[in-house]
């Protein structure tokens, strides 16, 4: 009897540990995070998927892909590039979308992770505040700001990642025609913020993420001055490697001269036409899917995914 008791306190201590170094997430904050579980990995690995709220048969297509990719190849965590939520973003922590939307689509158990959100013009046709409280409710969903940072260290290795989550709506001409919930939240500061981030990054990598794209060939082509006037020069100043973004619904890779690469994954509800830009567009697909990312300290390897599973298009980023 004492031996069983003895197995379960160890047991539930071991519970405890690793429930508290999955949740070593601080906002606004940059900390390493060393995930002892990482070990034994190779690689960071991730998915970027997007403008996923529409809660229809596609969503669930693409969420099904993104598990039977996950149990081939397990993930860390998964990025989402806003529009969580259709139309009108969630009205409280309690709304029905959070079950029919999130917790029954991404329910297979290789997807219960850290999901790292940011915030879609859809988003803010609701309750944004909702989305950054829902954590309480479920710490699987990690946000807990509008904009915020932190860093992965790259297993095998001494170096690390930075990912600088940004919110892109206040500086969207177009958001204010469509939405009603509190968007005008102050651009200055946020830029001041970026810059410090970027500035004090002593990381290797460094990723930053957004819902605004500021280059597509999709429907929203020619759409992205104010973005680009935004972020573009901090992207250059502070070597970004890569930026994910969504709000176009197709899967794209973009790199026009400059340093960074550019990938839309914005498609996990729906897919609308694309164009080719000839003097940037790597690939540019109208078709349902995901991101699947793996990071080592020399490469990082992107493959877009269907919801077929297949594998449309691989490209290896090196330094
Ligand atoms: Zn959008």
């Amino acid at each position: 009897m004492m031996k069983i008791t003895s197995l379960i306190i160890a047991f539930s201590a071991l519970i405890l540990l690793s429930f508290n170094t999955k949740n070593t997430f601080i906002s606004d904050t940059l900390q390493v995070q060393n995930n002892p579980e990482n070990q034994n990995r190779k690689s960071l690995d991730f998915f970027v998927i997007g403008d996923w709220g529409e809660a229809n048969l596609i969503q669930q297509q693409v969420a099904n892909a993104m598990a039977f990719e996950a149990a081939k190849n397990p993930i860390d965590f998964i990025i989402s590039v806003g529009d969580n939520f259709y139309p009108h973003g969630v009205r409280s922590i309690n709304d029905k979308k959070w079950e029919n939307t999130f917790e029954n689509v991404y329910a297979d158990s290789n997807l219960i992770t850290d999901w790292y959100t940011a915030i879609g013009n859809h988003d803010y046709q609701g309750n944004v505040g909702a989305q950054l409280r829902y954590h309480k409710k479920n710490p699987r969903w990690k946000t807990t700001e509008r904009y915020f940072s932190f860093k992965k260290s790259i297993p095998q290795s001494k170096d690390s990642v930075l990912f600088v989550f940004i919110d892109t709506n206040p500086f969207d001409k177009w958001v204010g025609l469509f939405t009603g919930g509190n968007w005008r939240h102050s651009k200055k500061k946020q830029l001041l913020w970026l810059e410090n981030v970027l500035q004090a990054s002593k990381e290797k990598w460094k990723i930053v993420v957004g819902h605004h794209p500021l280059y597509t060939t999709g429907i929203r082509r020619g759409q992205t001055a104010d973005i680009q006037a935004a972020f573009l020069a901090a992207f250059e100043k502070h070597q970004v490697d890569v930026y994910f973004s969504g709000h176009d619904h197709s899967l794209q890779h973009q790199k026009p001269a400059g340093h960074t690469h550019y990938f839309v994954s914005g498609a996990g509800s729906e897919s609308r036409g694309v164009t080719i830009d000839s003097s940037m567009t790597k690939f540019a697909k109208k078709d349902h899917g995901f991101i699947q990312a793996e990071l080592t300290k020399d490469n990082l390897e992107i493959k877009f995914i269907n919801a077929n599973n297949k594998d449309l298009y691989h490209t290896t980023i090196s330094k």
